[in-house]
């Protein structure tokens, strides 16, 4: 595995690439990787010629309160298992490198990232979509692998490739698990052994809410309540938010259509977990 920390590093490790006609497939990261990102490179691999992987702490999609200090950063093993998941590059630059002095420019996705997160985290998704329109132009590559974890920054940058005719294809990925249903998150680690063993209830309450839905049931407060009740067991959980949403709209609603996301963002202690589940209709589901 190549590890490019600098802009001309990358290009040149995937200029024979490119001038064979190899597809790239790429997965951004912020590292602290666990199974859920090592699933993306495997989807990549099983897809594409060569896999790109990026390990950035991203400054520009936290605020000033949020815990860019305490994001966890475990780079050598990061490259450790990139490497043993077959990965051909991973590009690890700086933030000097990615936004010199004089950096200028905000991409802003209206729309998609105006509810849920959007709406806790100001500034959160034009941050994101900034950084990967960067790591798109740089890396160039054929598909770029999303994770539904994060369900409404993959419909936010799946809005900006579909406005501004981005030449990748999207490819969402299953939210990975534990064997008690936490969904994995580089966040997890910093969690408290109390609060790792209520954190689960979330997951708990999103699938009693799928249950719900295949059973008939489109009222939003019933379904937001599925998860507030499940929370309702655990001291330690303080409710950001629990909202259905339109796809791929990300619009609230009142009544969830065949095709809805139940979302949410629950704070245990200094640590905020996000999950959710789509909620669809079994003929309307995709694959
Ligand atoms: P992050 O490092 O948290 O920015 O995540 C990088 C990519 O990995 C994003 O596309 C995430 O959605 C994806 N990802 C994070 N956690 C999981 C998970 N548990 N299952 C699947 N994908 C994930």
């Amino acid at each position: 595995m190549f590890v490019a920390r600098t802009i001309g590093a990358l290009q040149a490790a995937l200029a024979p690439a490119r001038s064979a006609g190899r597809t790239v497939g790429f997965c951004p990261t912020m590292g602290a990787l666990h199974d859920g990102h090592l699933s993306l490179v495997r989807r990549s691999r099983a897809g594409n010629d060569v896999t790109v992987a990026s390990v950035f702490v991203n400054p520009r999609q936290f605020g000033p309160t949020e815990d860019l200090d305490r994001y966890p950063r475990t780079e050598a093993r990061d490259l450790e298992v990139l490497d043993g998941a077959g990965c051909d590059v991973v590009f690890v630059p700086t933030a000097a490198e990615l936004y010199p002095d004089g950096f200028a420019t905000t991409v802003t996705v209206e729309g998609p990232s105006e509810h849920l997160c959007g709406a806790r985290r100001p500034g959160h998704f034009a941050g994101v979509a900034t950084v990967v329109l960067k790591l798109f132009v740089l890396v160039r590559p054929t598909r770029a692998y999303f994770g539904m974890k994060d369900a409404q920054q993959y419909f936010v940058i799946d809005r900006m490739v579909r406005d501004l005719c981005l030449p990748v294809e999207l490819v969402p990925c299953q939210t990975v698990r534990e064997a008690d249903g936490l969904a994995m998150s580089s966040r997890n680690g910093n969690l408290t052994a109390d609060h790792r063993r209520q954190a689960p209830a979330i997951a708990r309450g999103l699938q009693s809410a799928r249950e719900a839905f295949a059973a008939g049931e489109r009222a939003a407060d019933t379904l937001v309540g599925a998860v507030t009740g499940a929370l309702a067991d655990c001291p330690g959980a303080e409710v950001d938010y629990v909202q259905v949403v339109s796809v791929p709209a990300m619009r609230p609603v009142a009544v969830a259509g065949d095709r809805a996301l139940l979302a949410c963002a629950v704070r245990f202690g200094a640590v905020r977990l996000i999950d959710n589940v789509m909620l669809e209709r079994e003929e309307a589901a995709c694959s």
